[in-house]
Protein backbone atom coordinates (compact mmCIF):
# COMPACT_ATOMS: atom_id res chain seq x y z
CA UNK A 1 0.00 0.00 0.00
CA UNK A 2 1.55 3.08 -0.54
CA UNK A 3 0.57 6.15 1.53
CA UNK A 4 0.40 9.52 -0.10
CA UNK A 5 2.30 12.19 1.53
CA UNK A 6 0.20 15.10 2.88
CA UNK A 7 2.07 18.28 1.07
CA UNK A 8 3.40 21.00 3.39
CA UNK A 9 1.20 24.39 3.89
CA UNK A 10 2.76 27.45 3.31
CA UNK A 11 3.14 28.15 7.21
CA UNK A 12 4.69 25.02 7.49
CA UNK A 13 7.07 25.26 4.05
CA UNK A 14 8.40 28.55 6.26
CA UNK A 15 9.73 26.06 8.69
CA UNK A 16 8.53 28.82 11.46
CA UNK A 17 6.46 26.69 13.77
CA UNK A 18 9.52 23.99 13.99
CA UNK A 19 11.83 26.82 14.85
CA UNK A 20 9.61 28.79 17.60
CA UNK A 21 9.07 25.39 18.95
CA UNK A 22 12.52 24.31 19.78
CA UNK A 23 13.49 27.84 20.85
CA UNK A 24 10.80 27.42 23.43
CA UNK A 25 11.91 24.38 24.65
CA UNK A 26 15.32 26.00 24.62
CA UNK A 27 14.23 28.77 26.60
CA UNK A 28 12.48 26.33 29.17
CA UNK A 29 15.10 24.51 29.62
CA UNK A 30 17.40 27.69 30.52
CA UNK A 31 15.67 28.47 33.40
CA UNK A 32 15.55 25.68 34.88
CA UNK A 33 17.56 24.09 38.01
CA UNK A 34 21.02 22.92 36.49
CA UNK A 35 21.79 19.22 36.39
CA UNK A 36 24.83 18.83 34.49
CA UNK A 37 27.88 18.60 36.31
CA UNK A 38 30.51 21.39 35.06
CA UNK A 39 33.73 18.50 35.17
CA UNK A 40 36.43 18.88 35.65
CA UNK A 41 35.96 22.29 37.57
CA UNK A 42 33.07 20.17 39.79
CA UNK A 43 34.37 17.45 41.35
CA UNK A 44 31.58 14.86 42.26
CA UNK A 45 31.24 13.50 46.14
CA UNK A 46 32.23 10.14 46.00
CA UNK A 47 29.50 7.64 47.92
CA UNK A 48 31.02 5.60 50.61
CA UNK A 49 31.69 1.96 49.52
CA UNK A 50 32.27 3.16 46.06
CA UNK A 51 34.51 0.69 43.88
CA UNK A 52 37.59 2.51 42.67
CA UNK A 53 41.00 2.18 41.16
CA UNK A 54 42.56 -0.82 43.60
CA UNK A 55 45.89 0.28 45.24
CA UNK A 56 48.28 -1.50 47.40
CA UNK A 57 48.36 -0.46 51.07
CA UNK A 58 51.29 -0.45 53.97
CA UNK A 59 50.82 -1.42 57.65
CA UNK A 60 51.22 1.29 60.33
CA UNK A 61 54.88 -0.11 60.80
CA UNK A 62 55.46 0.87 56.64
CA UNK A 63 55.47 -2.79 55.75
CA UNK A 64 53.95 -3.62 52.84
CA UNK A 65 51.13 -6.07 53.60
CA UNK A 66 51.04 -8.12 50.56
CA UNK A 67 52.93 -11.09 50.95
CA UNK A 68 53.10 -12.06 46.67
CA UNK A 69 50.14 -14.93 47.89
CA UNK A 70 49.08 -14.41 43.90
CA UNK A 71 45.75 -14.91 44.32
CA UNK A 72 44.72 -11.72 42.98
CA UNK A 73 46.33 -12.54 40.01
CA UNK A 74 44.90 -15.60 39.46
CA UNK A 75 41.38 -14.48 40.31
CA UNK A 76 41.53 -11.30 38.01
CA UNK A 77 39.12 -11.78 35.22
CA UNK A 78 40.92 -9.10 32.91
CA UNK A 79 44.40 -10.34 33.89
CA UNK A 80 45.19 -6.82 34.83
CA UNK A 81 47.46 -7.35 37.82
CA UNK A 82 50.98 -8.90 37.22
CA UNK A 83 53.21 -10.09 39.86
CA UNK A 84 56.77 -11.07 39.97
CA UNK A 85 56.81 -12.88 43.36
CA UNK A 86 60.39 -12.14 45.82
CA UNK A 87 63.67 -13.82 46.13
CA UNK A 88 65.31 -14.07 49.52
CA UNK A 89 64.57 -11.15 51.54
CA UNK A 90 66.95 -11.91 54.20
CA UNK A 91 66.15 -9.41 57.24
CA UNK A 92 67.53 -9.91 60.86
CA UNK A 93 64.46 -8.75 62.39
CA UNK A 94 61.97 -11.61 60.73
CA UNK A 95 64.60 -13.98 59.24
CA UNK A 96 64.25 -14.94 55.60
CA UNK A 97 60.09 -15.57 56.36
CA UNK A 98 58.42 -12.06 55.44
CA UNK A 99 57.03 -12.20 51.71
CA UNK A 100 56.54 -9.26 49.63
CA UNK A 101 56.15 -8.81 46.04
CA UNK A 102 59.39 -8.24 44.39
CA UNK A 103 57.24 -6.15 41.63
CA UNK A 104 53.43 -5.61 41.96
CA UNK A 105 52.02 -4.07 38.53
CA UNK A 106 48.24 -2.92 37.92
CA UNK A 107 47.04 -2.10 34.26
CA UNK A 108 44.47 0.34 35.27
CA UNK A 109 43.65 -0.08 31.00
CA UNK A 110 42.58 -3.65 31.70
CA UNK A 111 41.06 -3.10 35.16
CA UNK A 112 36.69 -3.44 35.76
CA UNK A 113 37.23 -2.40 39.22
CA UNK A 114 35.05 -5.47 40.26
CA UNK A 115 36.60 -5.94 43.50
CA UNK A 116 37.46 -9.87 43.01
CA UNK A 117 41.08 -8.72 44.54
CA UNK A 118 40.17 -7.00 47.63
CA UNK A 119 37.54 -9.86 48.19
CA UNK A 120 40.19 -12.70 47.96
CA UNK A 121 43.21 -10.60 49.20
CA UNK A 122 44.32 -13.11 52.58
CA UNK A 123 46.37 -10.53 53.96
CA UNK A 124 43.87 -7.27 53.67
CA UNK A 125 46.69 -6.05 51.25
CA UNK A 126 44.63 -4.56 48.48
CA UNK A 127 41.64 -2.19 48.32
CA UNK A 128 39.32 -0.29 45.51
CA UNK A 129 39.68 3.16 46.76
CA UNK A 130 38.01 6.27 45.53
CA UNK A 131 39.96 7.25 42.28
CA UNK A 132 37.42 7.32 39.42
CA UNK A 133 39.28 9.19 37.49
CA UNK A 134 42.91 7.86 35.81
CA UNK A 135 44.24 10.11 33.33
CA UNK A 136 47.79 9.66 31.42
CA UNK A 137 49.14 10.82 27.74
CA UNK A 138 50.20 7.57 27.02
CA UNK A 139 49.40 4.28 27.90
CA UNK A 140 52.36 3.40 29.83
CA UNK A 141 51.55 5.68 32.34
CA UNK A 142 48.20 3.70 33.62
CA UNK A 143 50.13 0.56 34.28
CA UNK A 144 50.97 1.61 37.84
CA UNK A 145 54.24 -0.26 39.32
CA UNK A 146 54.22 -1.15 43.21
CA UNK A 147 55.45 1.98 44.42
CA UNK A 148 52.94 4.34 42.92
CA UNK A 149 50.89 1.45 44.19
CA UNK A 150 51.94 1.94 47.48
CA UNK A 151 52.11 5.76 47.57
CA UNK A 152 48.36 6.12 46.28
CA UNK A 153 47.38 3.05 49.26
CA UNK A 154 48.59 4.92 51.99
CA UNK A 155 48.28 3.16 55.44
CA UNK A 156 45.80 1.08 56.17
CA UNK A 157 44.50 0.92 59.93
CA UNK A 158 44.12 -2.27 61.31
CA UNK A 159 44.45 -3.85 64.06
CA UNK A 160 47.09 -7.16 62.80
CA UNK A 161 49.83 -5.81 61.62
CA UNK A 162 52.23 -8.07 59.20
CA UNK A 163 54.71 -8.90 61.48
CA UNK A 164 54.70 -8.28 65.50
CA UNK A 165 56.81 -9.69 68.32
CA UNK A 166 55.01 -11.83 70.58
S1 LIG B 1 39.41 -4.81 40.63
FE1 LIG B 1 39.04 -6.70 39.43
S2 LIG B 1 39.87 -6.23 37.41
FE2 LIG B 1 40.73 -4.70 38.80
S3 LIG B 1 42.68 -5.55 39.45
FE3 LIG B 1 41.17 -6.19 40.97
S4 LIG B 1 40.46 -8.22 40.28
FE4 LIG B 1 41.51 -7.23 38.55
S1 LIG C 1 47.57 -8.31 47.24
FE1 LIG C 1 46.79 -9.90 48.61
S2 LIG C 1 46.02 -11.49 47.22
FE2 LIG C 1 47.36 -10.17 46.01
S3 LIG C 1 49.37 -11.17 46.12
FE3 LIG C 1 49.30 -9.63 47.75
S4 LIG C 1 48.62 -10.78 49.56
FE4 LIG C 1 48.12 -12.05 47.76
Amino acid sequence: MIVERKPLTLWERLYLPAIIGGFKVTVRHFFKRKVTMQYPEEKWVVPEGYRGAPYLVKDQAGRTKCVSCQLCEFVCPPKAIQITPPGPQPNPETGNVEKAPKEFEINMLRCIYCGYCQEVCPEEAIFLMRDYALIGSHRDELIFNQEKLLALGGTHQDTIQKWQHK
